[in-house]
């Protein structure tokens, strides 16, 4: 069976095609400014030249319409036609707490992420037309979601509740949820081949570091913590997100700088983290750059971003009471050994020992950890892709 994976944003479509007899990817490609002039479609079939197509699309129907020209063209499609895409994958970001599991997309589950909108209003809906506008074009294939937050599900209480006013739980499903699930899951699972041992006796670390940045703590097959929360905005300094602060600085900016809750929101999502602390950029390469030609508020915020990471690093060794491995994956885990360099730094006291020359590594899988490290310390590649299409093809076999 082949497999289409489609992962919608608000200006945007990815997708991929999934050979599922050897899991192979038969083509990859991106849709960007879909409803923005000047909309491009970038096609990458296996083995062969890439191909850039510009048409202003007004939709994500169009998007996706485009999307199915370019898989079935003769010279650079990857099928011969649309009726051998067996199933399509999409990823949605929040599942709420309905979904701790992939699921194949009818009228229930497309109310739940629809009733999700609220707590992700940036994700959520086009998430959603993504799905709609796949299934208007393929009626007669199972179309599969699959949640950034289900595999968190697994957390207790203990972790995921806030101590707030307990209605705030009860009325607004206000607890932590926790994302980037598909990319934990997948290196946590790899990480357990590694190690040798079988998954739901190992105790795990992921650090799922790209342009948005989470942890999570994995005991027994479980998170048993993550470092996001009740949306992407909380945990570890990113991009442009804060990440943790005291809740009473969102108040006090928001009357010195005469800001509206959306104002606000815009603030700490977009404007903060490390390129609201460094003034550089988002981008963790300039700001790496800067800092090593001696850009001062570079290094400070290099120096606060790698600080609330070790942070984590404790916390959750606290919480699993030990740790068998470490595991750096996304844009700046798997291809930054500087940034990895200095956040294993000192960590010696918690069985924590990075070797320097192993861990000169980009985006290969890898133990980079010293031989007497008590705790390994995995470089591997994410595949979320690869996650979405396994559920939707194992859903749509048993239809
Ligand atoms: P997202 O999917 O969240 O947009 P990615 O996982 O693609 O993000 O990661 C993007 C980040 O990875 C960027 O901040 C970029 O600077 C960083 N990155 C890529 N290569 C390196 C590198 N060699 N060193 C440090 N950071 C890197």
């Amino acid at each position: 069976m082949k497999v289409l994976v489609v992962n919608a944003g608000s200006s945007s479509i990815k997708y991929q095609v999934f050979d599922m007899t050897d899991e192979s990817v038969l083509a990859k490609g991106l849709v960007d400014r879909v409803g923005i002039p000047g909309t491009t479609l970038e096609h990458k079939p296996a083995g062969k030249d890439e191909v850039v197509i510009k048409k202003d699309l007004p939709d994500h129907t169009e998007g996706m319409k485009l999307v199915l020209e370019v898989l079935v063209n003769p010279e650079y499609g990857c099928i011969k036609s649309m009726d051998e895409i067996g199933a399509v994958g999409h990823r949605v970001v929040h599942g709420g707490e309905e979904f701790a599991k992939s699921v194949v997309v009818d009228d229930y589950v497309k109310k739940v992420i629809r009733d999700c909108f609220d707590i992700a209003p940036l994700h959520n809906p086009p998430n959603l037309m993504g799905i709609e506008a796949c299934q208007a074009l393929m009626p007669n294939v199972p179309h599969v979601a699959v949640f950034d937050t289900a595999f968190h599900q697994t957390m207790e209480p203990a972790n995921f509740l806030y101590a707030l006013p307990y209605e705030a739980y009860e009325k607004y499903k206000v607890r932590r949820y926790g994302f980037h699930g598909t990319s934990h899951f997948y290196v946590s699972h790899r990480a357990a081949e590694m190690l040798g041992k079988p998954y739901e006796q190992c105790k795990i670390i992921t650090l799922h570091l790209g342009n948005g940045a989470s942890m999570a703590a994995i005991k027994d097959g479980k998170v048993v913590d993550t470092s996001m929360g009740f949306t992407p905005l909380e945990g570890l300094v990113m991009g442009t997100r804060s990440g943790d602060i005291d809740p009473a600085i969102v108040f006090f900016l928001m009357e010195k700088l005469n800001m509206n809750a959306q104002e606000a929101n815009n603030y700490f999502n977009k404007k903060s983290g490390m390129l609201g602390l460094s003034g550089v950029s988002n981008d963790l390469r300039d700001i790496l750059e800067a800092a090593s030609s001696g850009n001062e508020r570079a290094q400070v915020a290099l120096e606060v971003y790698y600080n609330r990471v070790k942070g984590y690093i404790g916390n959750y060794i606290a919480k699993l009471n030990g740790c068998d491995c470490l595991v750096f994956t996304a844009g700046v885990g798997e291809n930054g050994y500087d940034v990895r360099e200095k956040i294993c730094e000192n960590l010696d006291y918690l069985g924590i020992k990075l070797d320097p020359e192993k861990n000169k590594v980009r985006g290969k899988e890898v133990d980079v950890a010293a031989e007497d490290s008590k705790v390994r310390i995995f470089v591997i590649p994410t595949n979320e892709e690869l996650v979405i299409a396994r559920d939707t093809y194992n859903l749509a076999k048993a239809q």
